[in-house]
């Protein structure tokens, strides 16, 4: 059940900056500034339904003028709040806040999403002239003493105020916020603290240049067919597509952004396999342009520095105090809980491939490139099911209208529209108006599956418009994936690992449209990383679910069911190669932990010596079995705010599991059952402490009872 690949936009900063990034180097803000004005399509709000972003009338120059004018008109409105000469009160000061920076967050989200999914030379210089302005403009609000001084006067007398409960956990999460910051430094802390934050967004910005260029760069490329023995007719015309786009002849396999490659499970050819699996493994660490190492030493040197200087013995520890998890210590005894059952299963595994080789006279020792490869001839005999005989039945517009559509219809009432009139920045992108139960409109959602070159790797949920009641807004939601674009008029007929990422976005989309809170800073996915994946991981469950199962697989050129039988072996091999999916997450999470409990002022490490002992310490350096992300390409923690915050993923696997086992208890799939979880979880975003507000739908604290279960590792 691999989602793992998928990040979603974490509102980690206020949403005063929401949609600020990990951007780039010094500038100051431009003349381009004053060039904004009633032509620019950011100028007023969308007229659009929804306020959906006018695509059809932005251009890639319209972009940086507009933020930049967000950015000095929200600086604008955090000055006359500061300023306010009147006494500090909730109203003029905290919903004053949550009022600001309409221009920015309008601008801002709709670059995100066309920069992430849609990029270019154009709005790849736009982002890293804005990387340091955007940093600079946070720091001037979350840095200004006399806003502070009225955040912390509401916050000192919160409890005679009577705030309702929301308002009053705007009040401590703001201030939280600003602390955490830096807002209680010395003034010349606070310049320190400025120059360390515009240092790391220059560098994560660049690490995310090298690595999208090292990722296009380490791509396989043949001339003769014969290398690819092993693939299907579907995966060689998306491979000769792919060269042709490149305009270069014979074959291209484009790498993805994981450790281990999609097509590694087909190449018969070892060698083959051992240089695709080598370009991906080495991709950024060539000693060319495109080599990341030196910016991610220097990276976890400065969120050293500028955690001892927050007050913090590391860099971690400053990340999880306002996590579910709360400290690194309770996120490594979690892992290391987990460590030995995995490992256990990812030998016994390794044993089971290892006699398959040695079965047809391999004459070699089991290698990380020929794990897939085995594990999936170990999987047909053993379950007899391979991926050539499923994906007929999983095509890709029926996954998503009769299978992620239809399991949130019968869970929440929810209906879905496709609206054509909506404008896309991309041809591929589909948009739908989500209908609630009671009629009346909800959100709109846009999905963007297919892999482009120009898109970053990976699948992932944001927002182009975040609900609030406070704004008058509902929410526009979006799911971006990478998933193989068939060549024209082929059907696009997906594995079941795609089909769950599509029911694992969709559950981060449901997390941000059913938001209903009054403040944006609270609302939809903005709750702790360690909280954030459990809607999305939930989700998946019921791609498996029989009632949903039987309504989406199915033939795409028949109609047919999938046969009772190979349902049947396909959900019995669920759990199988869970020790190597779980162990490879494990070593990604412990390479991150590692990275981030560095003290300052510690020498700069080996980044491949550091990797070696970090993994060996843990008990899980297996060399077959390599981590999910190397450090090198690690781009969750390095650019995409996940920085010792990967063990969430599997801390949230085991918040989903036992989610889940709730809902078995209760009868499973129902509108009951739906409307709880929507009404108690979904909608609540961060209005209340997470523990808490898990144990009250839950009835008490998660245990990882039925994440061993589900996966197949318990005793
Ligand atoms: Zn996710």
């Amino acid at each position: 059940m691999d989602s793992l690949q998928g990040k979603v936009a974490l509102a980690h900063v206020h949403t005063l900056v929401a949609a600020a990034m990990a951007l780039t180097t010094l500038t100051t803000v431009s003349s381009s500034a004053a060039e904004f004005g009633p032509l620019n399509p950011f100028f007023a709000p969308s007229p659009l339904p929804f306020h959906a972003p006018p695509f059809d009338r932005i251009k890639d120059a319209d972009y940086q003028p507009a933020i930049e004018a967000g950015m000095a008109q929200q600086a604008a409105e955090m000055r006359r709040i500061a300023e306010n000469s009147a006494a500090p009160t909730f109203e003029n000061t905290f919903v004053a806040m949550e009022k600001s920076g309409g221009l920015l967050a309008r601008a801002m989200s709709a670059f995100r999403g066309v920069s992430e999914a849609n990029t270019n030379p154009a709005l790849q210089s736009a982002k890293a002239a804005l990387a340091p302005q955007t940093a600079a403009h946070e720091d001037s609000i979350y840095l200004n003493k006399k806003l502070f001084e009225r955040i912390a006067s509401v916050y000192d007398r919160r409890a005679a105020l009577r705030l309702d409960p929301e308002a009053r956990r705007l009040v401590e999460v703001t201030y939280r916020e600003f602390v955490h910051a830096g807002a209680r430094l010395s003034d010349a802390d606070q310049a320190q603290l400025k120059i360390l934050n515009a240092e790391a967004a220059t560098l994560s910005n660049e690490f995310s240049a090298k690595l999208l260029a090292a990722t296009v760069a380490g791509a396989y490329s043949a001339q003769d067919r014969s290398a690819l023995d092993g693939l299907g007719e579907p995966q060689l015309a998306a491979a000769a597509l792919a060269a042709k786009t490149r305009g270069t002849a014979g074959y291209v396999l484009p790498l993805q952004n994981t450790t281990q490659q999609p097509v590694l499970d087909s190449l018969s050819v070892r060698a083959t396999r051992q240089t695709v699996f080598e370009n991906s493994w080495r991709r950024a660490e060539l000693g060319d342009a495109n080599d990341t190492r030196a910016v991610i030493v220097r990276l976890a040197q400065l969120r050293a520095q500028r955690a001892k200087l927050l007050g913090f013995e590391n860099h971690a520890a400053w990340k999880l105090e306002d996590q579910m998890a709360k400290t690194p210590q309770a996120a490594l005894a979690f892992m290391e809980a987990l460590t030995p059952a995995a490992t256990a299963k990812a030998s016994g595994e390794a044993a089971d491939i290892q006699a398959a080789i040695d079965a047809q006279n391999g004459g070699f020792q089991l290698a990380a490139w020929d794990w897939n490869f085995y594990r999936n001839q170990v999987r047909n005999t053993r379950y007899g099911v391979n991926e050539a005989e499923t994906k007929p039945y999983f095509e890709i517009n029926n996954v998503l209208e009769n299978g992620v559509f239809y399991a949130a219809g019968r869970l929440y009432g929810i209906r879905f529209q496709e609206r054509k009139d909506i404008p896309v920045y991309q041809p591929d992108v589909r948009v739908f108006e989500v209908i609630d139960a009671d009629g009346k409109p909800l959100a709109l959602f846009y999905c963007d599956y297919f892999k482009r070159d120009n898109k970053d790797g990976g699948a992932w949920m944001s927002a182009f418009v975040r609900p609030s009641r406070l704004l008058g807004d509902l929410a526009v939601i979006y799911n971006v994936a990478n998933l193989p674009k068939p060549a024209a008029g082929e059907p696009a007929l997906i594995s079941f690992t795609d089909v769950t990422t599509m029911f694992h976005e969709f559950g981060h989309a449901l997390h941000g449209m059913f938001a209903n809170t009054r403040y944006p800073t609270l609302s939809g996915t903005t709750p702790a990383r360690d909280f954030v994946e459990f809607p999305s991981q939930f989700n998946e469950h019921w791609a498996i679910y029989p009632a949903v199962f039987e309504h989406y697989a199915r033939h795409y050129q028949t109609g047919a069911v999938m046969p009772a039988a190979m349902a049947e072996k396909m959900k019995a091999a669920k759990n199988f190669n869970e020790g190597y999916d779980l162990t490879e997450v494990l070593a990604a999470a412990e390479l991150d932990m590692a990275w981030h409990l560095l003290p300052a002022g510690a020498p700069p490490p080996d980044p491949d010596a550091f990797e070696k002992q970090a993994l060996s310490k843990s008990h899980l350096d297996i060399s077959a079995v390599p981590p999910r992300y190397r450090s090198s390409y690690f781009s969750h923690i390095w650019d995409s705010g996940y920085s010792a915050g990967y063990y969430a993923y599997l801390w949230t696997q085991m918040l989903d599991d036992d989610a889940y086992q709730w809902f078995d208890d209760h009868g499973g799939l129902s509108r009951a059952n739906g409307d709880r979880f929507r009404r108690m979880i979904l909608a609540r975003g961060n209005t209340e402490d997470l523990a808490a507000m898990y144990e009250a739908w839950r009835g008490k604290p998660p245990t990882i009872d039925a994440m061993m279960k589900y996966r197949g590792l318990a005793p």
